[in-house]
């Protein structure tokens, strides 16, 4: 109200203020427009803290003269201890937070510590259902955006629409945590109308702005799926926002469908009239009933980020994965894969034939303004263009802990025009088979970290194309025998090997090309 200059005078004063109160070992910051930090290092106990927030307060009490104005100010400070309350910086940020609008709610001018009790009242059932409902109204509610990529063309062709709330305490929510309040809440069905008219309303506005098009993933929840008229609604909401049906995609979970068995159908036909796209998301997890994908119209499964963890050297999650791509491939679904974390998980999903990516190592859920820079910028994927279907039959693995051995096999094999891949631990090679289909996998069996016989297994179920052949020392006689039926290998040869013998094996197991991979366009 006394203008901007006296606005500085005053910040620039009370910084000084603090600055005073403290060490000079201390830290003040500015964190926001009327907030400070203060970091006090090496404090004795929690008393010599409380001391200087008393002083910090006191510095607050004789009056400012702000170009000849007087003005009067108090200080209501939050503070939170470290180790006790949390061990990171984050944290503890918010745990202060916490206390200081405690501190505000009751009058403000004093201080308060940040207490358990504090929290388990913000965080609270019903202090969450009652601060959610009115989170529209506070303008709390924003959406994020991840994109999803397409494996074959490294493109992005869509966004998954995120919810995010900022709670005026707690910091941001998770949606795992909120969502099944405002599901039970009934509350839901306010949220979801307002995140369905923002997301349509934003993926209208790029599009209008010249930004490559992309298709708009939104997250339909239970009760949603069970309002009478979703299908009127969201033919209102595409009709008011003018964004080309098409372009939008409703994610629905399997348990979802299955607590709406009887107008499932109905609903899911009228939005594919609409031109509305379906996914089922987190698929894997839910009810066993496949039904319904047969009499549902469904576009595409999200295979569940926790059979994507980790898949190009977990042999179940590998096998649950393939499996699901399979079976969608003969019922005409689309596949997408979410939770993917690694450049070598994103290769080996591309190898088996899954349609479609998101996950961190693409880029994690952005706020609108990032996304749209993100958007802006033509993308390829990096790396996952290099998987070459064709050359698998020309393309073989050595793994051996000792590089000697690599390199005399490299020698030997040199003019034989085949594609070679070497690795010294299990780890390593995973990545290398992941991102080159292999035709054959050539392995030690005495290594540190990992057996032979246990890596040619997981490299059994998980590039079930390639052959296996073992290259051991002559005292592992009686462990290749054993292994042989629990591997299922091609060949076994012992080291030091017969240059001859070795070179004909590998041609004679190389000799024809491999049957065209799921995914080989
Ligand atoms: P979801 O629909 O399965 O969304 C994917 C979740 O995985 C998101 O969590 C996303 O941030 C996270 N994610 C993406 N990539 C990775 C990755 O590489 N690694 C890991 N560990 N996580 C990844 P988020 O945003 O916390 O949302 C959680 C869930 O909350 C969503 O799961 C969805 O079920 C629900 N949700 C979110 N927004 C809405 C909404 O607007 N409406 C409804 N009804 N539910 C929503
Ligand atoms: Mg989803
Ligand atoms: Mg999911």
């Amino acid at each position: 109200t006394l203008g901007h200059a006296i606005g500085d005078r005053l910040l620039r004063n009370s910084a000084e203020r603090i600055r005073t109160a403290v060490r000079e070992t201390d830290t003040v910051a500015r964190i926001g427009s009327d907030q400070f930090a203060v970091l006090l290092e090496n404090l004795a106990d929690i008393e010599a803290a409380e001391l200087v927030l008393d002083k910090i307060s006191d510095a607050f009490t004789s009056e400012y003269d702000l170009l000849g104005q007087e003005v009067h100010c108090t200080a209501s400070i939050g503070f939170s201890d470290f180790p006790r309350d949390a061990h990171d910086a984050e944290t503890l940020v918010r745990y202060a937070d916490i206390a200081l609008q405690s501190t505000k709610q009751s009058g403000g001018d004093a201080s308060r510590a940040f207490s358990v009790d504090l929290h388990a009242k913000a965080a609270s059932r019903p202090h969450l259902e009652q601060a959610l409902a009115g989170a529209i109204a506070h303008d709390e509610l924003s959406m994020h955006y991840q994109p999803r990529i397409d494996l074959r063309s490294g493109r992005v062709i869509g966004m998954e629409a995120l919810l995010r709330w900022n709670h005026p305490e707690l910091g941001l929510v998770s949606p795992a945590e909120f969502i099944p309040i405002a599901e039970e809440s009934g509350l839901i069905i306010s949220i979801g109308e307002w995140v369905l008219q923002t997301a349509c309303t934003q993926t209208q506005a790029w599009q209008r702005a010249g930004l490559p098009k992309v298709t708009v993933s939104v997250n339909l929840s239970a009760l949603q799926l069970a309002q009478y008229d979703i299908g009127d609604h969201i033919a209102q909401v595409l009709d008011d926002t003018e964004l080309p049906h098409n372009y939008l995609e409703l994610e629905i979970t399997e348990s979802a469908i299955i607590h709406n068995a009887e107008s499932a159908a109905d609903k899911l036909n009228r939005l594919r009239d609409l031109g509305v796209r379906c996914s089922i998301d987190d698929f894997g997890t839910g009810y066993s009933s496949l039904s319904y994908l047969r009499q549902l119209p469904i576009h595409a499964l999200k295979v569940d980020r926790s059979f994507i963890h980790k898949v190009s050297q977990d042999p179940g999650n590998a096998a649950i994965t393939t499996a699901v791509i399979s079976m969608a491939r003969d019922l005409g679904l689309r596949v997408v894969a979410e939770g993917v974390e690694t450049e070598e998980d994103a290769a080996y999903l591309k190898q088996r034939g899954c349609d479609e990516v998101q996950g961190y190592f693409f880029s994690r859920p952005l706020p609108a303004d990032d996304f749209a820079a993100y958007l802006a910028q033509p993308h390829n994927t990096p790396g996952l263009g290099e998987i070459d279907g064709d050359q698998a039959h020309r393309t073989l693995l050595i793994l051996d802990d000792d590089n000697n051995v690599l390199r005399s096999l490299v020698r030997l094999l040199r003019n034989e025009g085949y594609n070679i891949l070497t690795a010294t631990e299990p780890e390593q090679a995973f990545k290398l088979l992941a991102r080159h289909r292999t035709g054959l996998i050539i392995s030690d069996l005495r290594m540190p970290r990992m057996s032979g016989v246990e890596f040619l297994k997981r490299c059994r179920q998980l590039h079930p194309q390639a052959a296996r052949m073992i290259l051991s020392g002559a005292d592992d006689r009686e462990a290749v025998m054993t292994s042989i039926n629990e591997v299922g290998i091609e060949k076994y040869l012992t080291k030091p090997w017969d240059d001859e013998k070795l070179r004909d094996a590998i041609r004679e197991t190389l000799k024809e090309p491999l049957a065209p991979q799921f995914g080989a366009a």
